[in-house]
């Protein structure tokens, strides 16, 4: 049984309809990535999983069971979490407390699980008792990371981890998300940035307009001339 199944999924903002009858499967272990360019509806996809905006129509499941409407909390408590666009840390309080609000749906300790997230982002120990909103874009979007996976979630959705990050943080960005990855975390990505997503995930989909447009092994989709033209900028 796939992890997530989605089939189907329409989504209104009003009178704009964001998203046209969506399909995707993720299996345990992948990293998915939709990539399309902007407006094309990734954003929307990933809202409409964690239950912060309704579908229209269609099926979400989880593990086999139907999400569609639920409310975002009881999402995370079945095991999806979200690491948003534009990052969402609180501003306002420490390192430590974003990560404390992370695990917020644990009766257990988090003392263990924000160790190791401390010891393998050390620039966040460091800064464990500044305020979020002075880290450094980067830093906020580790955080943001970092606090998705408080929850020891199933399934992590990831929106545009690297956006406005330079170069550098953009690599090391991905290269948590493969080491993730290899530890057993299964990943939903959406990026602008079609080449590194394709080429570190397993499936892609390509979406355009709100609709998928073609899918298939990431590293296949990122090599054909029509990806390559329309959303690498090659060729
Ligand atoms: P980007 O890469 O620019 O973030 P995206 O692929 O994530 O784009 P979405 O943010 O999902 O795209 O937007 C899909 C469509 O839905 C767009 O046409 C957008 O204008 C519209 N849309 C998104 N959010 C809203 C909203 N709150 N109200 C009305 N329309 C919206």
């Amino acid at each position: 049984m796939a992890l997530l199944e989605v089939k189907d999924l329409d989504v209104h903002y009003g009178a704009i309809q964001a998203l046209r009858g969506v399909s995707l499967t993720v299996d345990k272990g992948q990293i998915v990535t939709l990539v399309g360019s902007n407006g094309a509806g990734k954003t929307t996809t990933l809202r409409a999983l964690s239950g912060l905006v309704a579908p229209s129509r269609g099926s979400i499941k989880l593990e086999g069971k139907e999400i569609a409407g639920m409310s975002p909390e009881s999402i995370v408590r079945l095991g999806m979490a979200h690491s948003p666009e534009g990052r969402g840390v609180f501003p306002q309080l420490t390192v430590r407390d974003n990560l404390e609000i992370g695990g917020y749906i644990r009766n257990d300790k988090l003392d263990d699980d924000i160790e190791r997230a401390f010891v393998r982002f050390p620039r966040l120990k460091e800064r464990s008792s500044q305020m979020a909103g002075t880290l450094s874009g980067g830093e906020q979007q580790m955080l943001a990371l970092v606090r998705a996976l408080m929850c020891r979630p199933k399934l992590l959705l990831l929106d545009e981890p690297s956006l406005g990050l330079a170069p550098q943080i953009v690599q090391q960005i991905f290269k948590i998300i493969a080491e993730l990855n290899k530890e057993g975390m299964t990943i939903l990505l959406v990026e602008q940035n079609a080449l590194m997503a394709l080429r570190c995930a397993h499936v892609g989909y390509v979406l355009e307009t709100g609709a998928v447009r073609t899918s298939g092994d990431a590293k296949q989709l990122a090599e054909t001339d029509e990806v390559k033209k329309a959303y690498l900028g090659i060729g």
